[in-house]
Protein backbone atom coordinates (compact mmCIF):
# COMPACT_ATOMS: atom_id res chain seq x y z
CA UNK A 1 0.00 0.00 0.00
CA UNK A 2 1.10 3.59 -1.16
CA UNK A 3 1.50 5.78 1.67
CA UNK A 4 -0.57 8.61 0.07
CA UNK A 5 -3.19 5.74 -0.42
CA UNK A 6 -2.81 5.12 3.47
CA UNK A 7 -3.69 8.91 4.27
CA UNK A 8 -6.25 8.59 2.02
CA UNK A 9 -7.45 4.85 3.79
CA UNK A 10 -7.85 6.96 6.79
CA UNK A 11 -10.21 9.44 6.07
CA UNK A 12 -11.89 6.55 3.99
CA UNK A 13 -12.39 4.59 7.30
CA UNK A 14 -13.16 7.65 9.63
CA UNK A 15 -16.46 8.41 7.49
CA UNK A 16 -19.09 8.16 10.32
CA UNK A 17 -20.70 4.57 9.17
CA UNK A 18 -17.64 2.64 8.25
CA UNK A 19 -16.31 3.98 11.81
CA UNK A 20 -19.21 2.97 13.65
CA UNK A 21 -19.05 -0.72 11.77
CA UNK A 22 -15.43 -1.26 12.82
CA UNK A 23 -15.96 -0.28 16.05
CA UNK A 24 -18.89 -2.86 16.43
CA UNK A 25 -16.69 -5.44 14.44
CA UNK A 26 -13.95 -4.66 16.93
CA UNK A 27 -15.61 -4.64 20.28
CA UNK A 28 -18.37 -8.15 19.23
CA UNK A 29 -16.56 -10.03 16.53
CA UNK A 30 -16.72 -12.39 15.31
CA UNK A 31 -20.36 -11.10 14.46
CA UNK A 32 -22.87 -11.42 11.75
CA UNK A 33 -23.93 -8.96 9.49
CA UNK A 34 -27.73 -9.14 10.51
CA UNK A 35 -26.18 -8.64 14.16
CA UNK A 36 -24.17 -5.38 12.65
CA UNK A 37 -27.09 -3.98 11.74
CA UNK A 38 -29.33 -4.51 14.87
CA UNK A 39 -26.58 -3.06 16.97
CA UNK A 40 -25.35 0.11 15.08
CA UNK A 41 -28.94 0.32 13.97
CA UNK A 42 -28.28 1.28 10.16
CA UNK A 43 -30.07 -1.08 7.60
CA UNK A 44 -28.86 -4.25 6.57
CA UNK A 45 -28.16 -3.10 2.35
CA UNK A 46 -25.77 -0.05 4.13
CA UNK A 47 -24.08 -2.56 5.94
CA UNK A 48 -23.58 -5.59 3.48
CA UNK A 49 -22.53 -2.57 1.02
CA UNK A 50 -19.99 -1.12 3.94
CA UNK A 51 -18.80 -4.41 5.13
CA UNK A 52 -17.90 -5.75 1.37
CA UNK A 53 -15.54 -2.48 1.23
CA UNK A 54 -14.48 -3.75 4.68
CA UNK A 55 -13.85 -6.85 2.75
CA UNK A 56 -12.06 -5.52 0.33
CA UNK A 57 -9.32 -3.30 1.84
CA UNK A 58 -8.31 -6.94 4.29
CA UNK A 59 -9.25 -4.73 7.36
CA UNK A 60 -12.14 -7.18 7.59
CA UNK A 61 -12.51 -10.88 7.25
CA UNK A 62 -15.07 -13.62 7.32
CA UNK A 63 -14.25 -16.24 9.68
CA UNK A 64 -16.65 -19.00 10.76
CA UNK A 65 -20.00 -19.69 10.76
CA UNK A 66 -22.37 -18.81 14.09
CA UNK A 67 -25.31 -20.00 15.10
CA UNK A 68 -28.67 -20.48 12.74
CA UNK A 69 -31.65 -18.59 14.41
CA UNK A 70 -33.77 -21.32 12.49
CA UNK A 71 -32.54 -20.71 8.61
CA UNK A 72 -28.98 -20.83 6.93
CA UNK A 73 -25.83 -20.37 9.48
CA UNK A 74 -24.72 -16.66 9.10
CA UNK A 75 -21.14 -16.30 7.98
CA UNK A 76 -18.97 -13.93 10.85
CA UNK A 77 -16.93 -11.09 10.44
CA UNK A 78 -13.79 -10.18 12.24
CA UNK A 79 -11.59 -7.74 12.18
CA UNK A 80 -7.84 -8.96 10.95
CA UNK A 81 -5.45 -7.67 13.33
CA UNK A 82 -2.47 -8.90 12.37
CA UNK A 83 -1.94 -7.26 8.43
CA UNK A 84 -1.92 -3.83 9.55
CA UNK A 85 0.03 -2.17 12.47
CA UNK A 86 0.27 0.96 14.10
CA UNK A 87 3.37 3.11 14.83
CA UNK A 88 3.53 3.66 18.64
CA UNK A 89 6.06 6.70 20.12
CA UNK A 90 6.97 7.41 24.03
CA UNK A 91 9.05 10.91 24.43
CA UNK A 92 10.86 10.66 28.23
CA UNK A 93 12.94 12.42 29.43
CA UNK A 94 15.90 11.14 27.76
CA UNK A 95 14.77 8.44 25.27
CA UNK A 96 12.42 8.30 22.55
CA UNK A 97 10.84 4.88 22.36
CA UNK A 98 9.05 3.36 19.69
CA UNK A 99 7.30 0.32 18.59
CA UNK A 100 5.28 -0.87 15.44
CA UNK A 101 2.02 -2.88 16.91
CA UNK A 102 -0.59 -5.14 15.64
CA UNK A 103 -4.63 -3.62 15.67
CA UNK A 104 -4.68 -6.54 18.65
CA UNK A 105 -1.63 -4.41 20.62
CA UNK A 106 0.92 -6.96 19.56
CA UNK A 107 4.17 -5.30 19.65
CA UNK A 108 6.45 -6.16 15.96
CA UNK A 109 9.22 -4.16 16.63
CA UNK A 110 10.97 -1.98 18.83
CA UNK A 111 13.75 1.16 18.28
CA UNK A 112 15.05 3.56 20.94
CA UNK A 113 17.35 6.61 20.41
CA UNK A 114 18.61 8.83 23.61
CA UNK A 115 17.74 12.51 23.11
CA UNK A 116 20.68 15.08 23.44
CA UNK A 117 20.37 16.99 26.85
CA UNK A 118 18.57 20.32 26.23
CA UNK A 119 17.59 19.76 22.58
CA UNK A 120 16.61 22.65 19.99
CA UNK A 121 13.72 22.12 18.53
CA UNK A 122 15.68 21.10 15.21
CA UNK A 123 17.50 18.30 17.04
CA UNK A 124 14.74 17.16 18.55
CA UNK A 125 12.66 16.54 15.20
CA UNK A 126 15.75 15.04 14.26
CA UNK A 127 15.61 12.22 16.56
CA UNK A 128 11.85 11.94 16.45
CA UNK A 129 12.07 11.36 12.78
CA UNK A 130 14.66 9.21 12.77
CA UNK A 131 12.74 6.85 15.41
CA UNK A 132 10.08 6.65 12.45
CA UNK A 133 11.98 6.34 9.91
CA UNK A 134 13.82 3.29 11.13
CA UNK A 135 10.37 1.88 12.06
CA UNK A 136 9.28 2.08 8.48
CA UNK A 137 12.22 0.94 7.12
CA UNK A 138 12.36 -1.88 9.35
CA UNK A 139 8.50 -3.59 8.28
CA UNK A 140 8.22 -5.84 5.73
CA UNK A 141 5.30 -4.41 3.56
CA UNK A 142 4.12 -7.47 2.10
CA UNK A 143 3.58 -8.86 5.81
CA UNK A 144 2.79 -5.25 7.30
CA UNK A 145 0.76 -1.87 6.06
CA UNK A 146 1.22 1.10 8.55
CA UNK A 147 -1.81 2.61 9.03
CA UNK A 148 -0.88 6.05 11.10
CA UNK A 149 1.18 7.04 14.27
CA UNK A 150 0.30 7.60 17.70
CA UNK A 151 3.08 9.59 19.80
CA UNK A 152 2.79 10.28 23.51
CA UNK A 153 4.80 12.60 24.63
CA UNK A 154 5.90 14.17 28.50
CA UNK A 155 4.78 17.76 29.31
CA UNK A 156 1.68 19.80 28.25
CA UNK A 157 0.27 18.44 24.67
CA UNK A 158 -2.25 20.21 22.60
CA UNK A 159 -4.41 17.08 20.93
CA UNK A 160 -6.11 19.09 18.71
CA UNK A 161 -3.13 20.67 17.30
CA UNK A 162 -1.03 17.69 18.14
CA UNK A 163 1.67 20.09 19.41
CA UNK A 164 3.95 20.08 22.37
CA UNK A 165 3.37 23.01 24.14
CA UNK A 166 6.22 22.48 27.37
CA UNK A 167 8.17 19.72 27.54
CA UNK A 168 9.82 20.87 30.95
CA UNK A 169 12.60 17.82 30.92
CA UNK A 170 13.47 18.92 27.69
CA UNK A 171 13.09 22.47 28.04
CA UNK A 172 10.80 22.43 24.28
CA UNK A 173 7.91 24.88 23.79
CA UNK A 174 5.54 24.85 21.02
CA UNK A 175 6.41 22.03 19.22
CA UNK A 176 4.33 21.17 15.91
CA UNK A 177 5.25 17.37 16.39
CA UNK A 178 1.90 16.44 14.13
CA UNK A 179 2.83 18.72 10.89
CA UNK A 180 6.25 17.77 10.85
CA UNK A 181 5.71 13.74 11.28
CA UNK A 182 2.50 13.89 8.69
CA UNK A 183 4.25 16.62 6.15
CA UNK A 184 7.43 13.98 5.84
CA UNK A 185 5.57 10.29 6.59
CA UNK A 186 2.34 11.15 4.98
CA UNK A 187 0.56 9.35 7.19
CA UNK A 188 -2.06 10.26 10.00
CA UNK A 189 -0.61 11.25 13.23
CA UNK A 190 -1.95 11.62 17.08
CA UNK A 191 0.14 13.28 19.73
CA UNK A 192 -1.32 13.60 23.31
CA UNK A 193 0.67 13.26 26.51
CA UNK A 194 2.28 10.22 28.12
CA UNK A 195 0.29 9.31 30.78
CA UNK A 196 -2.90 10.42 29.41
CA UNK A 197 -1.96 8.07 26.59
CA UNK A 198 -1.15 5.25 28.76
CA UNK A 199 -4.74 5.54 30.22
CA UNK A 200 -6.38 4.73 26.67
CA UNK A 201 -4.28 2.04 26.56
CA UNK A 202 -5.53 0.23 29.67
CA UNK A 203 -8.48 0.93 28.27
CA UNK A 204 -8.19 -1.15 25.03
CA UNK A 205 -5.89 -3.61 26.15
CA UNK A 206 -4.70 -3.49 29.74
CA UNK A 207 -7.03 -3.58 33.25
CA UNK A 208 -9.47 -0.45 32.11
CA UNK A 209 -10.96 -3.16 29.93
CA UNK A 210 -14.81 -2.25 29.89
CA UNK A 211 -14.05 0.01 33.01
CA UNK A 212 -16.29 3.29 32.68
CA UNK A 213 -14.56 5.44 35.70
CA UNK A 214 -10.68 4.89 36.40
CA UNK A 215 -7.47 6.65 36.88
CA UNK A 216 -4.03 5.36 35.50
CA UNK A 217 -1.42 6.81 37.76
CA UNK A 218 2.08 6.63 36.17
CA UNK A 219 4.90 7.12 39.20
CA UNK A 220 8.48 7.36 37.27
CA UNK A 221 10.93 9.96 36.48
CA UNK A 222 7.53 12.25 37.07
CA UNK A 223 4.28 11.61 38.81
CA UNK A 224 1.07 12.00 36.28
CA UNK A 225 -2.51 10.78 35.80
CA UNK A 226 -4.71 9.52 33.00
CA UNK A 227 -8.02 9.91 34.22
CA UNK A 228 -11.32 8.16 32.20
CA UNK A 229 -14.47 9.29 33.44
CA UNK A 230 -17.96 7.88 32.01
CA UNK A 231 -15.76 6.01 29.23
CA UNK A 232 -13.91 9.25 28.10
CA UNK A 233 -10.29 10.39 28.34
CA UNK A 234 -10.90 13.81 30.51
CA UNK A 235 -8.48 16.32 29.30
CA UNK A 236 -9.27 19.73 31.70
CA UNK A 237 -10.26 23.19 29.92
CA UNK A 238 -6.28 23.18 29.04
CA UNK A 239 -5.14 19.77 28.61
CA UNK A 240 -3.70 19.71 32.09
CA UNK A 241 -6.44 17.33 33.98
CA UNK A 242 -4.51 14.59 35.90
CA UNK A 243 -1.03 16.35 37.03
CA UNK A 244 -1.59 15.06 40.54
CA UNK A 245 2.03 15.20 40.71
CA UNK A 246 2.11 19.01 41.50
CA UNK A 247 -0.91 18.53 44.14
CA UNK A 248 0.66 19.55 47.86
CA UNK A 249 0.53 17.11 50.22
CA UNK A 250 3.26 18.35 52.65
CA UNK A 251 3.26 22.57 52.76
CA UNK A 252 6.53 22.81 54.18
CA UNK A 253 7.60 19.92 51.84
CA UNK A 254 10.81 19.93 49.91
CA UNK A 255 10.70 22.38 46.83
CA UNK A 256 9.43 20.96 43.55
CA UNK A 257 10.81 21.79 40.39
CA UNK A 258 7.78 23.71 39.63
CA UNK A 259 8.52 26.21 41.98
CA UNK A 260 6.16 25.06 44.75
CA UNK A 261 6.79 23.22 47.92
CA UNK A 262 5.94 19.58 49.35
CA UNK A 263 4.49 18.12 45.99
CA UNK A 264 3.51 14.59 45.67
CA UNK A 265 6.31 14.50 42.82
CA UNK A 266 8.87 15.77 44.78
CA UNK A 267 8.48 12.81 47.70
CA UNK A 268 7.77 9.88 45.38
CA UNK A 269 9.49 10.50 41.89
CA UNK A 270 12.26 8.19 41.29
CA UNK A 271 14.64 10.94 41.97
CA UNK A 272 12.82 11.82 45.06
CA UNK A 273 13.16 8.68 46.13
CA UNK A 274 16.77 8.73 45.52
CA UNK A 275 16.95 12.04 47.30
CA UNK A 276 15.68 11.02 50.54
CA UNK A 277 18.17 7.88 50.71
CA UNK A 278 20.83 10.83 50.17
CA UNK A 279 19.40 12.90 52.67
CA UNK A 280 18.92 9.50 55.29
CA UNK A 281 22.62 8.36 54.88
CA UNK A 282 24.38 12.06 55.17
CA UNK A 283 22.40 12.36 58.21
CA UNK A 284 23.98 8.66 59.37
CA UNK A 285 21.69 5.68 58.18
CA UNK A 286 23.43 2.94 57.72
CA UNK A 287 23.07 1.32 54.11
CA UNK A 288 24.22 -0.71 51.22
CA UNK A 289 23.48 1.88 49.06
CA UNK A 290 26.74 3.55 50.03
CA UNK A 291 28.69 1.11 49.30
CA UNK A 292 27.42 0.97 45.95
CA UNK A 293 28.34 4.01 44.78
CA UNK A 294 31.69 4.13 46.20
CA UNK A 295 30.64 7.31 49.10
CA UNK A 296 29.32 9.40 45.63
CA UNK A 297 25.84 9.64 46.77
CA UNK A 298 24.96 12.13 43.75
CA UNK A 299 24.71 8.47 41.91
CA UNK A 300 21.96 6.84 43.82
CA UNK A 301 18.97 6.05 41.57
CA UNK A 302 15.60 5.14 43.07
CA UNK A 303 15.96 2.29 41.15
CA UNK A 304 19.41 1.49 43.41
CA UNK A 305 17.10 1.74 46.46
CA UNK A 306 14.31 -0.86 44.82
CA UNK A 307 17.21 -3.44 44.83
CA UNK A 308 18.62 -2.86 48.04
CA UNK A 309 15.55 -3.18 49.70
CA UNK A 310 15.32 -6.58 47.62
CA UNK A 311 18.40 -7.36 49.38
CA UNK A 312 16.44 -6.53 52.57
CA UNK A 313 18.66 -3.47 53.47
CA UNK A 314 16.50 -1.96 55.94
CA UNK A 315 16.94 2.29 55.24
CA UNK A 316 15.68 1.15 51.85
CA UNK A 317 12.71 -0.37 52.93
CA UNK A 318 11.56 2.25 55.06
CA UNK A 319 12.38 4.54 52.43
CA UNK A 320 9.83 2.76 50.09
CA UNK A 321 7.42 2.19 52.82
CA UNK A 322 7.33 6.29 53.31
CA UNK A 323 6.47 6.54 49.46
CA UNK A 324 4.09 4.40 49.95
CA UNK A 325 2.56 6.44 52.33
CA UNK A 326 2.88 9.60 50.32
CA UNK A 327 1.58 8.10 47.41
CA UNK A 328 -1.59 6.36 49.80
CA UNK A 329 -2.16 10.09 50.43
CA UNK A 330 -2.38 11.53 47.26
CA UNK A 331 -4.13 8.73 46.14
CA UNK A 332 -7.14 9.32 48.64
CA UNK A 333 -7.46 12.83 47.79
CA UNK A 334 -7.61 11.70 44.22
CA UNK A 335 -10.63 8.71 45.42
CA UNK A 336 -12.44 11.45 47.53
CA UNK A 337 -12.69 13.88 44.63
CA UNK A 338 -13.55 11.73 41.59
CA UNK A 339 -15.08 8.68 43.22
CA UNK A 340 -12.96 5.95 40.44
CA UNK A 341 -13.79 2.01 40.79
CA UNK A 342 -10.52 1.49 39.30
CA UNK A 343 -6.61 3.31 39.74
CA UNK A 344 -4.23 1.48 37.57
CA UNK A 345 -0.62 2.48 38.96
CA UNK A 346 2.26 2.02 36.36
CA UNK A 347 5.83 2.71 36.11
CA UNK A 348 9.09 1.98 38.78
CA UNK A 349 6.76 2.61 41.66
CA UNK A 350 4.53 0.08 40.39
CA UNK A 351 7.25 -2.42 40.28
CA UNK A 352 8.43 -1.61 43.61
CA UNK A 353 5.81 -4.54 44.08
CA UNK A 354 5.20 -4.79 47.58
CA UNK A 355 7.15 -2.77 49.62
CA UNK A 356 5.33 0.29 48.34
CA UNK A 357 2.11 -1.21 47.77
CA UNK A 358 1.25 -2.56 51.32
CA UNK A 359 1.93 0.76 52.86
CA UNK A 360 -0.30 2.07 50.20
CA UNK A 361 -3.48 0.39 50.55
CA UNK A 362 -3.29 1.19 54.29
CA UNK A 363 -3.13 4.45 53.83
CA UNK A 364 -5.69 5.06 51.19
CA UNK A 365 -7.96 2.74 53.87
CA UNK A 366 -7.37 5.43 56.96
CA UNK A 367 -7.69 8.48 54.88
CA UNK A 368 -9.65 8.07 51.92
CA UNK A 369 -13.85 8.45 53.25
CA UNK A 370 -14.94 5.06 53.62
CA UNK A 371 -17.14 4.48 50.40
CA UNK A 372 -15.45 5.73 47.78
CA UNK A 373 -12.41 3.81 49.16
CA UNK A 374 -13.94 0.45 49.70
CA UNK A 375 -15.21 1.18 45.79
CA UNK A 376 -12.25 1.35 44.21
CA UNK A 377 -9.55 -1.56 43.86
CA UNK A 378 -5.65 -0.84 43.52
CA UNK A 379 -3.64 -2.76 41.21
CA UNK A 380 -0.70 -2.42 39.28
CA UNK A 381 -0.56 -2.47 35.26
CA UNK A 382 0.35 -5.59 33.67
CA UNK A 383 0.86 -3.98 29.97
CA UNK A 384 4.83 -4.84 30.44
CA UNK A 385 7.96 -3.04 29.54
CA UNK A 386 6.31 -1.34 26.28
CA UNK A 387 3.21 0.63 28.31
CA UNK A 388 3.75 3.51 26.96
CA UNK A 389 4.26 2.99 23.45
CA UNK A 390 1.56 0.51 23.65
CA UNK A 391 -0.66 3.65 24.41
CA UNK A 392 0.59 5.63 21.87
CA UNK A 393 -0.44 3.40 19.16
CA UNK A 394 -3.66 3.45 21.08
CA UNK A 395 -4.07 7.22 20.50
CA UNK A 396 -4.26 5.96 16.89
CA UNK A 397 -6.53 3.52 17.19
CA UNK A 398 -8.78 5.29 19.07
CA UNK A 399 -9.17 7.88 16.32
CA UNK A 400 -9.41 5.11 13.28
CA UNK A 401 -11.83 3.02 15.36
CA UNK A 402 -14.28 5.57 17.20
CA UNK A 403 -17.09 6.89 15.59
CA UNK A 404 -18.09 10.47 16.47
CA UNK A 405 -20.95 9.25 19.11
CA UNK A 406 -19.24 6.26 20.22
CA UNK A 407 -20.62 6.64 23.45
CA UNK A 408 -24.22 5.42 22.21
CA UNK A 409 -22.77 2.01 20.85
CA UNK A 410 -21.99 -0.37 23.56
ZN1 LIG B 1 5.44 20.48 41.70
Amino acid sequence: MSQELQTGSFQWMKSLNKSTILHVIRRHGPISRAEIAKLTKLTPPTVTNIVNELLESKLVVESELGESSGGRKPILLRLDSSRFTVIGICVGTKRIRGVTATLDGQVVQYVEEGIPAQPSPEEFLARLTSVVRRLITQTDEAVHSILGIGVGMHGLIDPERGVSIYAPHLHLRNVPVKEVLETTFSLPVEVQNDVRALALGESWFGQGQGISNFICVYVGSGVGAGIILEGRLYHGTSYSAGEMGHTTIDIEGPKCHCGNNGCLEAFVSGPAIARRAREAIRSGAVSVLKEWVSGDLEQLTGEMVHRAAQQGDELAIRILEDTGKYLGIGLANLINTLNPSKIILSGGVARAGDFVLRKLRETVQERALQTPAQAVTIVTSELGPHAMEIGAVTLFLQKMFTPGKAAEIS
